[in-house]
């Protein structure tokens, strides 16, 4: 168990009480057709060719699986270019210039429920493979696979915690759209023939527990669904944390959670698998914060998977610093990774971009008071981690099991002499593979 004596300021105030902005309408998208599980691609359309809302125009290629690639508005194909994705790589991404027309693809439908009710997991795996959802939290990964487990599953969690700091895009989609989570995590209970499940938000967040538990009992009053509160710490959001203070259970390192009977979704991914199911959409649109403390008017904004943020810096009418005074983060402050410009799109997987004021610290000598240790919620000695990159001795760096590390950052940000140590230990865990 973790030790929670550091209570995490919420920054999110910044954008917590502000409503959604809708930006859907940009000149131009640009959807990636290469990301960081799919190196390679094939196009099925070229430029000038008029494409619709949804319409698949090419497929991805990963590892060991496949995933297509679909216009996020209707218009007309420009050319493949180079933008820089969230992970900080630059990547092929394809130019649609908007007709504005919303024209829908024949592939976007809405199915009846009575037909929903008679879905298997086999068709549910289907859809939301043909529909390319992953992941929508930030990692991307593939959802059929997730939902095709053949492991009994007992409970599923839904993670409402966003425990980064800043984040507040799941925050307001649960309190805007309680339905469509309920209802995604609904299609998630029936293609796993499970009938319990819980949605895990920190304690903290009255109005969550508020409107879930109301929608639930209003709305859903058949199905066993409860709204756990956590604790108000990070990482209480990393699903290890998640699953042992909600259910008592501690998935050991390397282990599958549906080995022990439990599976945790996203909220975003969760209203992915609604808008597959119900819809028959892919992920064509997605919740978006752009925070900080050197944004000047931070937003919630549901936009174009696509959009440039460049764009949406805009639309929060930029930096109140010049631009080289600030660090552009993508994804959550403690997790995520700094860009060096605006010129980022808006992928699946991106929840956000947290502008900060760039404050230089003088990293100091190691004192040795053991912070990192006593915070490492994986249970690692950062410190000797570090030291280990130093001498460059990837025994000690194996022994120190520096693979288990989660990347959540808070060895850095507990270090007393503003050591960058999670650089070292995510250099460990480059160098031991
Ligand atoms: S970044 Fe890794 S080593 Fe540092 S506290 Fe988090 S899990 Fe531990
Ligand atoms: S927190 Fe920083 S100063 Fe303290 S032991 Fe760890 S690396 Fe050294």
């Amino acid at each position: 168990m973790i030790k929670k004596s550091k209570k995490v300021k919420d920054y999110k105030l910044l954008t917590k009480t502000l409503p959604t902005m809708r930006y859907l309408e940009p000149n131009s998208v640009f959807v990636s057709v290469q990301n960081n599980r799919c190196k390679t691609y094939e196009m099925s359309v070229k430029e000038g060719d008029h494409v619709l809302f949804g319409q698949q125009i090419g497929v991805r290629h990963g590892g060991f699986f496949e995933q297509p690639i679909h216009a996020t508005v209707s218009g007309t194909i420009g050319t493949i270019s180079k933008k820089l994705h969230r992970t900080g790589r630059k990547i092929d991404v394809i130019e649609i210039k908007n007709d504005f027309l919303d024209t829908p693809h024949e592939s976007v439908f809405d199915r009846p429920d009575g037909v929903i009710e008679k879905l298997t997991q086999a068709d549910m795996v289907e859809i939301v493979k043909q529909k390319s959802l992953v992941g929508l939290g930030g990692s991307g990964f593939p959802t059929y696979i997730k939902l095709g487990t053949r492991d009994k599953i007992n409970t599923i969690v839904v993670n409402a915690i966003e425990c980064e700091p800043y984040l507040s895009s799941d925050y307001r989609q649960i309190l805007e759209n309680p339905e469509e989570v309920i209802t995604g995590l609904s299609y998630i209970m029936q293609a796993l023939s499970v009938d319990h499940a819980l949605i895990a938000i920190k304690s903290m967040r009255n109005p969550l527990y508020e409107v879930l538990t109301q929608v639930l009992e209003v709305r859903f009053p058949h199905l066993n669904i409860q709204v756990v509160k956590l604790g108000n710490y990070y990482p209480q959001g990393w699903e290890v944390e998640m699953f042992e203070q909600a259910l008592g259970i501690r998935i050991p390192p390397g282990e599958l959670p549906t080995k022990y009977g439990v599976i945790g979704f996203n909220v975003s991914t969760t209203v992915g698998v609604y808008e597959a199911i119900k819809h028959n959409l892919p992920v064509t649109k997605r919740h978006f914060t752009i925070t900080g403390d050197a944004v000047k008017f931070p937003q919630n904004i549901y936009v174009r998977v696509g959009t440039s943020v460049r764009e949406l810096i805009d639309l929060c009418d930029g930096f109140i610093e010049d631009e080289e005074n600030v660090v552009i983060v993508m994804g959550g402050p403690m997790m995520g990774t700094s860009v060096t410009t605006r010129d980022v799109i808006v992928s699946k997987a991106t929840t956000s971009v947290i502008i900060l004021k760039d404050v230089e610290y003088k990293e100091e000598q190691c004192v040795r008071c053991g912070s990192c240790v006593y915070s490492c919620p994986a249970h690692l000695e950062p410190v000797q981690i570090m030291n280990a990159v130093k001498r460059n001795d990837k025994d000690v760096m194996k022994g120190l099991r520096a693979n288990e590390c989660i990347e959540c950052g808070l060895c850095a940000y507990v270090c007393t002499s503003k050591i960058h140590v999670t650089d070292y230990v995510r250099k460990a865990k480059k160098l031991i593979g």
